[in-house]
């Protein structure tokens, strides 16, 4: 019993600590809740961006599926840690979405596959990411350079593919081309679709998620310029969209190459028109700035709106 009780205060200790990080000109957060209700939610695992100063984990979210996570949608730096802290168990993911090749939203994902080492039963799971060019990856090809048998990096973890070796864990990857008109669709499964569509990230192949579901759609885009007009079509009918507030409106050229401004956020999730806005990948000096780049924002976005921590949790309300 007082172990029992221990256990709960240490993660209850741990949660308040991740949510009580001192960041200047924080304002009006999120509060941490657990998502393992029934219904459907989004979980951000983390809110942060690619530099450690943040005090936040890297990109990464988990859709609550009566109670399970089914979906994991990236897994940057530190989502490993929130992944376990939310609740989240490897035996209940069915689909992977990785956006796109940069550390702040891929680097854990080989921490959080070795758990299938430990699973009581084997497993299947969908992996899909971008093709990829000269410079990055894509999604089969980083699986087979972090996993592949004698030359991944983690070829340790070489049975990750087939659930041998040790592993229960078989991991099923698809490469979703990026320059595609269309979406794509990559998943279905008990009245859930998920689809995938590349988004102008400057030029890193990078993927948005869109998924629908019986009780209303989720959309979360990647980091995006915002220059891709398709993106609001994709988009179109969210009740929940997810939108990176990366950086402010001064930012330099090479920025808002790869990042779209709080203005085009605002404009963006004006055209969506989402039930609910969720802000996240926020970088220290958007984060000092968050108030101001969130009025912004709300200059052309009229809707709700939330400025997502590690560990928010959103349910789809109707
Ligand atoms: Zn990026």
């Amino acid at each position: 019993m007082m172990i029992k009780t221990l256990r709960l205060l240490s993660l209850a200790t741990a949660l308040a600590l991740s949510s009580a990080v001192a960041v200047p000109g924080q304002a009006q957060e999120a509060p941490i809740a657990r998502c393992t209700t029934s219904g459907i939610a989004l979980q951000l695992l983390g809110s942060g961006g690619p530099i450690s100063d943040d005090a936040r984990a890297s990109s990464g979210a988990i859709i609550w599926i009566n109670g399970k996570a089914r979906i994991l949608i990236d897994a940057g730096g530190g989502t490993y840690l929130r992944y376990g802290q939310s609740g989240a168990r490897l035996e209940d993911l069915d689909f992977i979405g990785i956006s796109h090749f940069h550390t702040d939203h891929s680097a854990d994902l080989p921490a959080i596959l070795k758990g299938g080492y430990f699973l009581a039963s084997s497993h299947r799971v969908k992996l899909v990411g971008p093709t990829g060019d000269a410079n990055f990856p894509s999604m089969s090809t980083f699986f087979k350079r972090e996993f592949g048998k004698g030359q991944g990096a983690f070829a340790y973890l070489s049975g990750l593919s087939s659930a041998s070796d040790g592993l229960k864990l078989a991991v099923e990857t698809a490469d979703v081309n990026v320059k595609a008109e269309r979406p794509t669709v990559v998943w279905r499964g008990d009245g859930v679709t998920i689809s995938a569509y590349g988004i102008p990230h400057g030029d890193v192949p990078t993927l948005a998620y869109r998924i629908e579901t019986p009780k209303g759609v989720i959309v979360l885009s990647a980091d995006q310029n915002g220059s891709r007009k398709g993106f609001v079509d994709f988009a179109k009918g969210a009740d929940i969209l997810m939108m990176p507030a990366a950086i402010d409106n001064d930012a330099d050229a090479a920025s808002r190459f790869l990042h779209a401004t709080p203005d085009i956020v605002g404009r963006i999730a004006a055209q969506v028109n989402p039930h609910m806005l969720v802000l996240d990948h926020f970088m220290g000096r958007a984060l000092r700035d968050k108030d101001h780049n969130v009025q912004i924002i709300r200059g052309f976005y009229h809707g709700s709106a939330l400025a997502g921590r590690d560990l928010s949790c959103v349910p789809l309300s109707h």
